[in-house]
């Protein structure tokens, strides 16, 4: 049966090095999934193959895994980040692991440098997910060897849908066993995905931000597990992939003002996660502050949501807890993860809102929070 050829390279993706090659796929889901079956090829291990992926995080990442008929295993994190516990990745790597998730966390990127040395002592992958985290940052050094992007409504670069596989120039053989009767789908771009884009685009310009809050299928976070099935490659026009690049680059970043309006609440208790070394521009889906336990997160979370600003706890849970992992998992007790998720608080960063948002939620938690405020000053009518 004739396969289509993939579409020539117009255009040089910024995360092409002449290490990489990059497949598009029909979702990120479908790309991570590719990337773990090149882990198993690579390894060809004699049991159940293992991938090794965060505690908290993406039910997506599960799906990824049990479709290439591997097992999740799940590592702790390291305290205050969504960052892998590398002393407890190397515990938890068994003779049959193939590959290891590193996945960036809204905008935050995981440290490949100190996960790449151990997967190389192991020979097994290093994945970085960046479907939170663009442009992904495993390619500047050759760190990973797979890279897996997303397009979904709410990622970084929104297409409405779609993916990308960046493979290793060196592990042709195994993306060609890989791909090989993967069937192409061609995206449709046509008159109506354009209609449903501009729709899609000028909701999230004109709306209040607080609406947009409230249309669950608008943001991301509250991804249900959902099997993977039926893996597509998709044809990309480079085009498109262009512009959602441009959109990403121009699209405004209110993370610094987040920092600054928020920063006195460090002295309550209150934490932003460690971004050592990270673009700020990078992170403009959420953002993220650890409460100084989860009691305060959940009135926090109560008063904003009642005061119309959409916070959430994002995945709410730490994965053994979620539904549809029941009996997926060998072990629960994930305390540092739990820890995190527990305290975890996301505040809304889409383009709609403003410096008066921020300052007006920044008010709402310095009055309940903040040690030396003056209680009912300056309150909100
Ligand atoms: C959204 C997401 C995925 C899956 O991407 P889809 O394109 O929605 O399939 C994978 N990993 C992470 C970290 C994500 O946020």
């Amino acid at each position: 049966m004739p396969r289509p050829q993939p579409t020539e390279k117009t255009f040089r993706y910024p995360w092409a090095t002449n290490d990489y090659r990059t497949e598009f796929l029909e979702s990120g889901t479908h790309a991570l999934s590719l990337a773990i079956a090149m882990a198993i090829e690579n390894k060809q291990v004699s049991s159940v193959p293992e991938v090794i992926l965060p505690a908290y995080g993406c039910p997506d990442l599960v799906a990824a895994v049990l479709a290439q008929g591997a097992k999740p295993v799940l590592v702790d994190l390291l305290p205050d980040t969504a960052q892998l516990d590398d002393a407890q990745v190397r515990h938890a790597i068994s003779p049959a692991c193939v590959a290891v998730i590193a996945v960036g966390f809204l905008g935050i990127p995981e440290r490949l440098d100190v996960l790449s040395e151990i997967c190389r002592q192991h020979d097994i992958f290093l994945i970085e997910d960046a479907a939170q985290c663009f442009p992904p940052s495993g390619s500047n050094a050759a760190l990973a060897d797979a890279i897996v992007l997303s397009f979904g409504r709410g990622k970084p670069i929104n297409l409405m849908g779609g993916g990308a596989l960046i493979y290793r120039n060196d592990l042709q053989q195994h993306a060609k066993k890989v791909f090989d009767g993967v069937p192409f789908v061609h995206r449709s771009v046509g008159f109506v995905w354009k209609i449903k884009r501009l729709l899609f685009n000028w909701m999230m310009g004109r709306t209040p931000y607080w609406f947009v809050e409230k249309v669950p299928f608008l943001h991301i976070g509250e991804t249900r597990f959902q099997e993977c099935r039926g893996i597509r490659r998709a044809v990309m026009p480079a085009g498109l992939v262009a512009a959602g690049i441009r959109e990403f680059y121009w699209r405004p970043c209110v993370s610094e003002e987040y920092r600054k309006a928020l920063s006195d609440l460090r002295g309550s208790g209150w934490r932003f996660l460690k971004s050592d070394g990270m673009d700020p521009r990078r992170s403009k889906l959420r953002f993220a502050v650890l409460a100084p336990s989860s009691a305060v997160r959940e009135e926090a979370e109560l008063v904003l949501n009642r005061a119309g600003v959409g916070v959430s706890n994002f995945y709410g849970g730490i994965l053994p807890e979620l539904d549809g992992m029941e009996g997926l998992f060998d072990h629960k007790n994930f305390p540092v993860a739990k820890d995190f998720s527990s305290r975890l608080l996301t505040l809304p960063c889409h383009e709609d809102v403003r410096q008066s948002d921020i300052h007006k939620i920044a008010r709402i938690m310095k009055e309940l929070y903040l040690v030396e405020w003056p209680r009912g000053a300056d309150r909100a009518s």
